[in-house]
């Protein structure tokens, strides 16, 4: 792939762009997000290129899911019982990078509903 195809967290994953990484496997990376809106902030993001939330197909449920597990494994690490996992889907709801992503964020207490 011609690197301007890449997304920003493909560059990420890749090790193009430099990052504070918690994680990683072959179908995952997690690392601190550059702006954390809690004392824990960190993205949960598949090496897999998906834009968005409702561009998820069937055949992507194994990696999706694979996405809570790793959460759990980093909020274990960051001795988090109490956490929010967020993913916006489009821009109306807040997402700027169109590279699926759930957000973890912990270490301090949340209002529902959320803003
Ligand atoms: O859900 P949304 O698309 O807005 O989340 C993108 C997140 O990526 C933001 O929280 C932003 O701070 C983060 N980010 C980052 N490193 C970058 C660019 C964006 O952690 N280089």
């Amino acid at each position: 792939m011609a690197d301007s195809d890449k997304t920003l967290f493909q560059k990420i994953a890749d090790g193009e762009i430099p990052a504070d990484l918690v994680y990683q496997d072959d179908r995952a990376i997690a690392f601190r997000d550059i702006h954390p809106q809690a004392p824990t902030h960190v993205l949960v993001v598949p090496r897999q290129p998906i834009p968005r939330a409702d561009a998820i197909e069937p055949e992507d449920e194994a990696v999706i899911g694979h996405l809570f597990t790793v959460a759990r494994t980093v909020a274990e690490a960051e001795g988090l019982s109490d956490y929010r996992l967020v993913v916006n889907n489009g821009e109306g709801a807040g997402q700027t990078v169109f590279h699926l992503h759930v957000h973890l964020l912990g270490g301090r207490d949340f209002q529902w509903p959320p803003g």
